[in-house]
């Protein structure tokens, strides 16, 4: 849906309660008590009432904004938003387009979005030929950013050591599906088929941790394709065939391991263009979840918003 058919639909927020309440009722509803699956609605205080039994649950309980009093406009026109391009909103952006006053309470239901983009993607296991890597995403924590205005020791959270990472920024294990092309390649283009795509933060890249993740995150059967790192060296022990690939030359590695490459670069691009320098350690997670996602539906187009909109009556936050 673009924005302006979203504002001929929902004009209001009494429209967007009846088209909240609508697909509510199309899910279905089942009363905690009697299980009965009938209700009627009460418009006077936005609750569902058991047509068996009489017990009620309001509109916004057991979807994502249970426990939120902010309009059902803000959380409809946030998800067309967040869905309708490639790059992502920052929350002050979004706090100015909705017009309201605190910062916050947009911020959280961003996050809230967020995470129920990551629970829809982590119900999915990727498969077939898989190319892996770890990307460093610039990060600060909490800790860092009050020693930056306490002390003047000249600890710049973007001097940090490159190669595997340093300390300041967030190890990011990457993993995308990538089948070699049966077509000639064209030019410029990479010579493998993309699929689906996962980003994880990481504690360590351990082999240990990353066999861990790998267990979550991809099919046994599947064949992993990375470079010699040594985190990568119990990979067999967990999926059916690992092939390694030692490339030094930027160039050429870049064609062995195309997609790896593209996506992290792609994804350093959209979160820094909302944050412009360092984000905090805790929700790096969360906007790769929402890179992913829809990187993942990238052929959706218009049904995108939709389609999150159900994932969000259907998650809860906590
Ligand atoms: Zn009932």
């Amino acid at each position: 849906m673009n924005l302006r058919k979203f504002f001929e639909k929902y004009p209001d927020e009494a429209s967007c309660i009846e088209g909240f309440k609508k697909k509510r009722l199309e899910m279905g509803i089942v009363c905690k008590k009697c299980q009965h699956t009938e209700h009627s609605f009460r418009k006077t205080d936005l609750k569902f009432q058991c047509k068996k039994c009489g017990s009620r649950i309001s509109l916004r309980s057991g979807t994502v904004m249970e426990n939120s009093n902010l309009p059902f406009q803000y959380w409809m026109l946030c998800i067309e938003l967040m869905t309708l391009s490639k790059k992502s909103f920052s929350a002050l952006e979004m706090q100015r387009i909705l017009g309201h006053k605190r910062y916050e309470p947009i911020w959280l239901m961003m996050h809230k979005i967020r995470r129920v983009m990551s629970k829809r993607d982590e119900k999915y296991k990727l498969e077939g030929c898989i190319e892996f890597d770890e990307g460093f995403f610039e990060r600060v924590d909490n800790k860092d950013v009050i020693d930056d205005k306490d002390d003047n020791n000249g600890d710049n959270p973007k001097q940090g050591k490159r190669g595997r990472g340093s300390e300041r920024q967030a190890k990011v294990l990457v993993m995308v599906e990538s089948e070699p092309s049966i077509s000639a390649p064209k030019k410029g283009k990479p010579n493998r088929k993309v699929g689906y795509l996962k980003m994880v933060v990481m504690e360590d890249l351990k082999s240990e941790t990353i066999n861990k993740e790998v267990q979550k995150s991809v099919e046994k059967t599947a064949s992993v394709l990375s470079d010699g790192y040594t985190g990568y060296s119990k990979l067999k022990e967990v999926i059916a065939k690992h092939q390694v690939v030692v490339e030094p030359d930027k160039k050429k590695s870049a064609k062995v391991f195309p997609w790896v490459n593209r996506t992290i670069s792609n994804a350093k691009k959209v979160i820094l263009g909302i944050h412009h320098n360092c984000i905090n350690q805790q929700y790096v997670q969360n906007y790769l979840d929402e890179f992913c996602y829809k990187f993942n539906r990238r052929y959706f187009g218009d049904r995108l918003s939709q389609r999150l909109m159900i994932a969000a009556l259907e998650t809860t936050w906590y």
